[in-house]
């Protein structure tokens, strides 16, 4: 069934998906991978309409494929395509280009985060309300981290108390990311990493075991078991 978006909601969701995903191995874009015979993309898409709060969906494809994923998303949920970049920021800024200045909450997600539960994104979206220009959800880093040199010796131990592994999606006020895509130089920043570049705070709320990154063959058969769980 295709979901209806909430037309008095205050969030757009844009969702770069036109990466190439060279590390899953060889096989086409990484959005549209199969999971349990469906494109990564279809998952995400379907989990972020089904957030009450989100009003506008915008995905960046790969310009050869924007046809074919207009026609995969479209009994899903209502969804506007643009043709992605060479680069992820340059695939967001295309999407965050068509959003209207009235939508007043923007969040970034990846399509590669396939199954990130909507209660995530619904809490990226009220942080971002209760007045946080940026915000971004995280799982605190299990494994002990060792700082080293180009030759794999080891310099230290950093403490991990500190640390956090963030996910997406990150949640802005529509202005901040505006105004911090309008000033990036760097293409590898990371869009909060934007936001701190402007000095602006960026705020973590718990993220989520399901928001994991498919990135190598291995996450597919991760997600697979993962989608068998309760959401
Ligand atoms: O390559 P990586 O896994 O970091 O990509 C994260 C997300 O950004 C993916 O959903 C990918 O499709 C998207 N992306 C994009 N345009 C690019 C590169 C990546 O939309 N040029």
């Amino acid at each position: 069934m295709t979901a209806k978006l909430n037309a008095r909601g205050d969030v757009a969701v844009l969702v770069p998906a036109a990466g190439a995903g060279l590390r899953l191995g060889p096989g086409g874009p990484k959005a549209l991978r199969l999971l349990a015979g469906e494109p990564l993309l279809v998952h995400a898409v379907r989990r972020v309409a089904a957030s009450p709060s989100v009003r506008l969906i915008v995905v960046a494809a790969p310009t050869a494929e924007i046809e074919a994923v207009r026609a995969l998303l479209a009994p899903v949920a209502p969804v506007t395509v643009v043709a992605g970049g060479a680069e992820r920021q340059e695939s967001v800024s295309r999407a965050l280009a068509v959003v209207p200045p009235e939508v007043g909450i923007v969040l970034v997600h990846d399509a590669a985060r396939a199954l990130t539960p909507p209660a995530v994104i619904e809490s990226v979206a009220a942080a971002v309300r209760a007045g946080h220009p940026a915000v971004i959800p995280v799982l605190p880093v299990v494994d002990t981290i060792k700082e080293v040199t180009p030759d794999e010796t080891v310099l230290g131990t950093v403490d991990r108390s500190v640390l956090r592994s963030v996910q997406t999606p990150q949640g802005f006020r529509h202005s901040v990311l505006a105004e911090a895509h309008a000033a990036a130089a760097d293409p590898l920043t990371d869009d909060a990493g934007l936001v701190e570049k402007a000095g602006l705070p960026v705020t973590c709320v718990p993220g989520s075991d399901l928001s994991m990154k498919i990135t190598r063959p291995l996450d597919l058969i991760l997600a697979e078991a993962l989608l068998h769980l309760p959401q």
